[in-house]
């Protein structure tokens, strides 16, 4: 059992913790019980100053050392994140919710960030052009952006961390790392892997608190030269605005709306499996869950009838607990949303085959039980606004190409899925579903080695794959004339 200090100093900043009794703190809860675990340090556009300008000082000797040194150090982390994985583990799991099965496999996940960009800092390769004129030499170098404003999500608290800082610190670039106000213990965590690894000071900060300061320090900072951001439309939109008069490079991985289309040739077992694993993992709080679901009229029975028998065995519970399928959602303004989605569609005409309600829970946490719609149509907000939460709405299509222009009928654009055991059509319909990410009888794209990435408002800019580490670098081209 893991227990904590009644306070965790949370702000580190030139390589030290800011321990000051004396400063503003915030609580953590555990979302399956809603108790306080500990309380963190409240920072501010002052920290955030400091933070940047000690990253600023450190980044210019970090970038100048080889790349195999940098590697060495990201490596080391990643070794000592896997040694520590069941504790981090726990941790993620007491903050964040989901069982602890999932927070396993996101530490893995996290660790994996680090081993791929500790590959990567070796293989930044620049460019030799053949030149049109002989007495001249071309090359393009890449070189690291300067300082990294790095914000993450709650809902993926460690992996959406090093998906940014790995790559960062691969580059040569130094990071002021602002996570979630609901999960910095992992942030903490994390922090002190790379900090024991050998990252040297200020390379590497941390500050938590209030957004909107911590946002309007990087964004109105000179030495901030890139945000990444991972989190929803809506803060995304503000970076970009806010981040236009100095013309800050940005890289946004925001919210999604997957639509998944199972077609009547598919695996239908694998079909029902994978479509709950991509719905209701991480209670269904993940950007590229499904969000919708879009079956072929000739298995609509069978495949509905599978699905809601599974969903009635899932059992719900602190995350913590053995045997727990399914864990809270992240606050009560969570449960809110998902219910408001579930009365508006049952108000416009959907019918519940299961589920549909709040959950009781364990103490005072936030549960919501897993929930399949039938009968849902396109006015429906579950049809359009990103749930983050454990509803399915199902709905019939009779043609390939009605169910491709159903998916694609969305504003955002990052993951969708398909069933199919035809491979004609694996290939069509992949090359016409306007999406950054397809997955073919597949409903976990994320891997350290692929780009990930969404396209119209879900963002822009890839992380992870050799395309990840590009969003840190700026090419510079280099023209030479030669006697
Ligand atoms: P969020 O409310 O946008 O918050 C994300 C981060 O932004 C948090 O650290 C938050 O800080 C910070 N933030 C909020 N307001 C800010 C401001 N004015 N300036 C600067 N930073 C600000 O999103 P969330 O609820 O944590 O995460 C869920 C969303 O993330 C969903 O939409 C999901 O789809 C998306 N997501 C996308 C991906 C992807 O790869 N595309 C992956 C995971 C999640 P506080 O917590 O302190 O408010």
């Amino acid at each position: 059992m893991i227990t904590f200090e009644a306070y965790v100093p949370s702000i580190y900043i030139n390589g030290r913790w800011n321990s000051a009794s004396s400063r503003k703190k915030t609580p953590v809860r555990n979302p399956a019980t809603w108790d306080i675990l500990t309380h963190v340090s409240y920072g501010d556009d002052i920290d955030t100053k400091n933070a940047i300008e000690a990253a600023s000082s450190a980044q210019k000797q970090w970038a100048s050392l080889s790349p195999r040194k940098r590697s060495s150090i990201l490596y080391k982390a990643n070794q000592l994140m896997k040694e520590e994985e069941d504790r981090l583990a726990a941790i993620l799991t007491m903050e964040q919710g989901k069982p602890l099965r999932e927070a396993k496999g996101e530490i893995k996940s996290a660790a994996s960030f680090l081993l791929w960009y500790a590959e990567e800092a070796n293989r930044l390769y620049g460019e030799w052009i053949p030149s049109s004129i002989e007495s001249k030499r071309l090359s393009v170098i890449p070189q690291p952006v300067g300082v990294v404003g790095a914000i993450t999500p709650w809902n993926f608290p460690a992996s959406m961390i090093t998906r940014k800082v790995a790559p960062a610190l691969a580059a040569g670039c130094a990071v002021v790392l602002k996570p979630a106000s609901e999960t910095p213990l992992t942030a903490i965590e994390i922090v002190k892997i790379l900090e024991k690894a050998g990252v040297p000071d200020g390379v590497v900060n941390l500050v938590t608190g209030n957004s909107a300061k911590i946002g309007n320090a990087l964004l109105h900072h000179e030495d901030v030269r890139l945000i990444t951001f991972t989190g929803s439309t809506e803060v995304g939109k503000h970076l970009m605005r806010e981040s236009a008069d100095q013309v800050k490079k940005l890289s946004l991985e925001l919210g999604g709306h997957a639509p998944i289309i199972v077609f009547a040739d598919a695996d239908l077992d694998q079909a029902a499996e994978m479509t709950l694993a991509s719905k209701f993992r991480n209670s269904g709080q993940t950007c590229i869950c499904a969000n919708r679901v879009y079956v072929e009229a000739d298995i609509w029975d069978e495949f509905k009838q599978v699905l809601v028998e599974k969903v009635e065995a899932m059992r719900l519970g602190d995350g913590l607990a053995e045997e727990v399928d399914m864990g809270p959602l992240i606050n009560e303004g969570a449960t809110e949303k998902v219910h408001e989605q579930v009365k508006d569609a049952l108000a416009k005409g959907a019918e519940i085959a299961c589920g549909g309600n709040l959950w009781e829970g364990t103490g005072k946490g936030h549960y919501y039980l897993p929930t399949v719609l039938s009968g849902v149509n396109n006015d429906m907000l579950v049809m359009n606004e990103e749930t983050f939460g454990p509803i399915l709405p199902l709905q019939s299509f009779t043609s390939e190409e009605d169910a491709i222009n159903a998916a694609n009928d969305s504003e955002y654009g990052l993951a969708a899925y398909f069933f199919t055991n035809n491979l004609d059509r694996s290939v069509r319909v992949a090359e016409k579903l306007d999406y950054g990410i397809i997955g073919i009888n597949d409903v976990f794209p994320a891997v350290a080695e692929a780009p990930f990435g969404g396209i119209k408002q879900s963002g822009f800019g890839k992380e992870g794959g050799h395309h990840g580490i590009h969003e840190y670098v700026e090419l510079k081209y280099i023209s030479m004339g030669i006697k």
